[in-house]
């Protein structure tokens, strides 16, 4: 099925238009087909379009999805696509398999993922094409770190049609380029990995209403060692004694002795649902403005105990609260967002201060603004997690001035060693993304040996010179 489509990523912002082909993600012969006849422009494989920015869209080129063909569905392929070794603790799934799916499948037979991020709809291929990170990354090498950390071998379909197998013993430098490479080395057409065996569906909280950043960011460091899971939301437009107050979430799996009534009975009982939509209608400027998102942060902020442990939070709940709403993401208006996320590593407190204050100075309204410690990184060569500290901050495009900020922020960013996330991109420019990226040249070495023609190609791989 091939349509030609006006594609976005999540945050609206920079529409193209490609030809979308979607192919039976059983079919690699289909798949094949598909590559062969890649034009002038190349193609690009896009999964739920759960990056924010243009990476899995190739304007007046192709775009292919595995699977099904309602470009909105959550890729239900059927349990067939997930087989789960309980003797290795690894499931093989395909590359156009979400996350959301996965979960149904092994939550109740007693796994996790290794790495979820805020949202359950995303892919496999695009968890390993953006090396995903989530709210464990600080914690040990056995549990912690980002997707490909956790990928045993993966499947990929390169530009030539072969399918290799690839793994961190086995060609480890296509490994490593594809893990974060953003979709340009060829198609994850499946993989394999760890999954965390769980007792209990429930996650298990403690969480800390923290009145100003020092404060908040001296507990996250204290904390997170004792928790596998971590994660800190901010008020950004607090003021004066309260700049920087937040709520720090810090997580566990509960084991069953936790669990009582209904609960225990059935333990690993999972469920996930999207609980409202955005009404289908929304005013062309949004309902984001800094008047609304202060009232929101007010009421979050409140609503969180000064200290409570032992919460149990659904799995849902906990990763996952956004994905309550259906398509949140139009609550921006017209002309859409983008999430600014960059990482400074340790040692860089006092920038990452700073970059906060500047965001608070300007009154920037983002109700999602996360902050969370990473510990070290993997040899993904575009991979974005190094040890330090990550923001993640909403921002309309329609905020005055953003071009400017966004500039002088990349600066300070850079100034420190560290670097912006790929997967949120969608401002750098190609001399910035070299600063960021020091290993690039190595990613391009290996580009060069398995797509020399450059078949595949996105928006972003053209306006980064990837
Ligand atoms: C609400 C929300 C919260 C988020 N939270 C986090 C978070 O906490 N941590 C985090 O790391 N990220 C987070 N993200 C970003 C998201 O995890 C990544 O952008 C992810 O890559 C999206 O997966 P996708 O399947 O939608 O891929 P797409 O956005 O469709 O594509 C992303 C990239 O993957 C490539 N790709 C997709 N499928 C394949 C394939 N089969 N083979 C080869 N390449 C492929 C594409 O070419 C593209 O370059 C969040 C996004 C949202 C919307």
């Amino acid at each position: 099925v091939a349509l030609l489509t006006t594609l976005t990523g999540w945050g609206r912002a920079v529409p193209g238009h490609s030809e979308v082909v979607t192919v039976d993600p059983h079919d690699t012969t289909a798949l094949a087909a598909v590559v062969r006849r890649a034009g002038p422009r190349g193609l690009i494989m896009r999964g739920l379009g759960r990056s924010y920015g243009d990476p899995a869209q190739n304007s007046g080129g192709q775009v292919v999805r595995l699977g099904d063909t309602d470009p909105t569905s959550a890729h239900h392929l059927g349990d067939a696509d997930v087989r789960v070794d309980p003797v290795t603790g690894t499931v093989t799934a395909g590359g156009g398999v979400s996350l959301a799916h996965l979960l149904e499948v092994i939550v109740p037979q007693g796994w996790f993922v290794p790495v979820t991020p805020g949202t359950r709809f995303v892919t496999i291929g695009g968890a390993i094409a953006s090396d995903i990170h989530g709210k464990n990354h600080h914690d040990d090498a056995e549990y912690g770190g980002s997707f490909g950390h956790h990928v045993r071998s993966l499947r990929l379909m390169l530009a030539d049609t072969s399918i290799v197998e690839v793994g961190p013993d086995r060609d480890p430098d296509l490994f490593w380029a594809t893990v974060g490479g953003m979709g340009l080395t060829g198609v994850i057409v499946s993989a394999t990995f760890r999954v965390v065996p769980i007792e209990t569906s429930l996650m298990s909280v403690e969480t800390w209403r923290i009145p100003s950043l020092d404060a908040l960011m001296e507990k996250m460091a204290e904390s997170d060692t004792g928790y596998r899971y971590s994660v800190a939301w901010l008020d950004l437009l607090a003021r004066g004694r309260a700049f920087g107050r937040g709520v720090l979430a810090n997580g566990e799996h509960a084991v069953r002795d936790e669990l009582s009534g209904k609960q225990a009975a059935d333990p690993l009982r999972y469920t996930a649902r999207q609980i409202a939509d955005l009404p289908p209608v929304v005013p062309p400027f949004g309902l984001i403005n800094r008047a609304t998102v202060k009232a929101f942060n007010e009421m979050w902020y409140r609503k969180a105990p000064r200290h409570r442990v032992g919460q149990l939070h659904t799995i849902a709940g906990y990763f996952h609260p956004l994905d309550a709403v259906g398509e949140w993401n139009r609550v921006y208006g017209r002309r859409g967002f983008l999430q600014y996320q960059f990482v400074v590593p340790h040692g860089a407190e006092e920038t990452l201060r700073t970059i906060i204050g500047r965001l608070s100075d300007v009154q920037v309204a983002s109700f999602m603004t996360v902050l969370k410690r990473f510990g070290p990184g993997n040899p993904g060569m575009l991979s974005f997690p190094m040890g330090g500290w990550t923001l993640a901050v909403d921002v309309a495009t329609s905020h005055r001035g953003l071009a400017g900020l966004l500039r002088e922020l990349d600066t300070l960013v850079f100034d420190v060693g560290g670097r912006h996330y790929l997967a949120k991109d969608a401002h750098m420019s190609a001399d910035a993304v070299r600063r960021g990226y020091p290993r690039l040249s190595e990613f391009q070495t290996v580009r060069e040996r398995v797509d020399p023609t450059r078949v595949w190609a996105s928006d972003q791989s053209r306006r980064l010179g990837l």
